[in-house]
């Protein structure tokens, strides 16, 4: 089985909480607050790796969660940081969110990518010491990492990429210029996976070919094989596009060389004009009529024409240095940027966001990210409520309360929280 997409879930690790702690010695009293920071949450990195080749691990493991910091402890003692969990893709695989579509990275280079950030741990009491406020008895808790669904798309990385119909010769012209090895035999659909080969001219000009399983006509709209395999050529910089001009199984070059294209088109506009050689194949087969008559409707249309008999590898050579030399005139393979969010969809918003719903004069607060901002919060402590206090001005929580119509006296109620509000 070939898989080439695949969801997961990815979760980055939690900071580690701030610690609340005491410096205690003999003889002193009341020693300093001394409670040190959470460590950080570990990243989800994606790595490409080239000895894999297609997203099948990921049918079988669909949850990847990176560790927690550690906590802080006394003594200022900072919690260890946890490591970043690296996932292993094949090179050319795109990260989209799930949710929006939106392509987050594209794992083509040597360099890690990180997709999750970890959470930053909490401060501990000791940073909250300040001339006045001798005796915090409160400490931040860790971040929460961040969590994606994504879904990973497998797009291969080649130069060359072969179209056609089944059984038109294209696993054997790739056979003949490349090591690749792919089922070559009589009928459709032998090829069910990609098959990337590497044709090498000289020591310093080689490109890589990519064999994909036959187009059928129907293919861009899901019909049989061939539509999900399309994928695979968009980054393609040329097509070889394969037909067996002998017609040796009744059908029609012409008629196969439209409907391919057609199905190109259908598939996506930018396919349909990447630039693109026609190779005849089955040249033994074909009367010389047969391929002239091909030959001049293939020019006719602007394309340049290789007549070829890729089982006895005949004018094969002449089609693979036209193919390096027009390689050398095309930008090099298309890497697909990361789509920046929005700022107003949810996903960036959401960090912050908060909601207030009235409830017979209970003003009532939530967010997700509350618990992680108050859920340390100890109200029987001054320094701790004056905290608290800071956080609901600063993050604009008064002043929704008050565009809310809130009275003196009012009830508000913020998680297991609730108080009067006061002016
Ligand atoms: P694909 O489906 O396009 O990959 O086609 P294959 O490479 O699997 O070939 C289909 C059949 O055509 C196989 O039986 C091949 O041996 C045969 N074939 C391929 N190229 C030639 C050729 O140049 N001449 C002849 N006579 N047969 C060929
Ligand atoms: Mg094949």
């Amino acid at each position: 089985m070939f898989v080439d997409v695949a969801k997961i879930r990815i979760k980055a690790g939690d900071g580690g909480n701030g610690a609340v702690s005491f410096h205690r010695e003999k003889y002193i009293a009341a020693g300093g607050p001394d409670g040190g920071d959470g460590g950080r949450g570990g990243n989800i990195v994606f790595q490409a790796d080239t000895n894999l080749s297609s997203l099948i691990d990921f049918k079988y493991k669909k949850k990847y969660t990176a560790q927690n910091g550690q906590n802080g402890s006394g003594k200022r003692c900072t919690g260890k940081s946890a490591p970043d969990l690296v996932i292993r893709v094949p090179k050319g695989t795109l990260v989209k969110d799930a949710e929006t579509g939106r392509i987050m990275a594209d794992i083509s280079g040597a360099d890690p990518v990180i997709l999750a950030q970890g959470g930053n741990g909490g401060w501990g009491n000791s940073h909250f010491a300040t001339a006045t406020r001798q005796i915090p008895r409160f400490a931040k808790s860790g971040a929460a990492g961040e969590s994606f669904e994504v879904t990973l798309e497998l797009k291969l990385l080649a130069d060359v990429g072969l179209v056609g119909f089944p059984n038109v010769g294209k696993s054997t012209l790739i056979s003949v210029v490349s090591a690749a090895k792919p089922v070559i035999a009589n009928y459709p659909f032998t090829t069910l996976t990609p098959v990337l080969g590497v044709v090498r001219l000289d020591s310093d000009t080689s490109f890589v070919m990519a064999d994909i399983p036959g187009l059928i006509e129907g293919a861009s709209e899901g019909v049989g094989l061939g539509h999900e395999f399309l994928r695979h050529v968009e980054r393609c910089r040329l097509l070889v596009h394969v037909v067996d001009v002998s017609g040796c199984e009744g059908r029609d070059p012409i008629q196969d060389f439209a409907a391919i294209n057609r199905e190109l088109h259908n598939f996506s506009e930018e396919l349909s004009q990447r630039p693109q050689i026609v190779a005849g194949n089955k040249c033994d087969l074909a009367s010389p009529e047969q391929i002239e008559t091909f030959r001049q409707e293939v020019e006719k249309q602007g394309y340049l024409f290789f007549p070829i008999t890729a089982a006895t590898h005949q004018g094969v050579d002449e089609l693979i240095r036209c193919v390096a030399v027009k390689l050398a005139e095309l930008p090099p393979i298309r890497e697909y940027e990361p789509e920046i969010i929005p700022m107003d969809t949810p996903a960036k918003k959401g960090k912050r966001d908060f909601t207030v719903r009235v409830e017979d004069r209970v003003y009532i607060v939530e967010g997700s990210w509350l618990m992680e901002a108050f859920g340390m919060v100890d109200l029987d402590d001054e320094e701790s409520l004056q905290y608290f206090q800071r956080v609901l001005r600063d993050t604009g929580i008064i002043a929704r309360l008050e565009e809310a119509g809130i009275q003196e006296g009012d009830t508000v109620s913020i998680l297991d929280i609730e108080f009067e509000y006061v002016r």
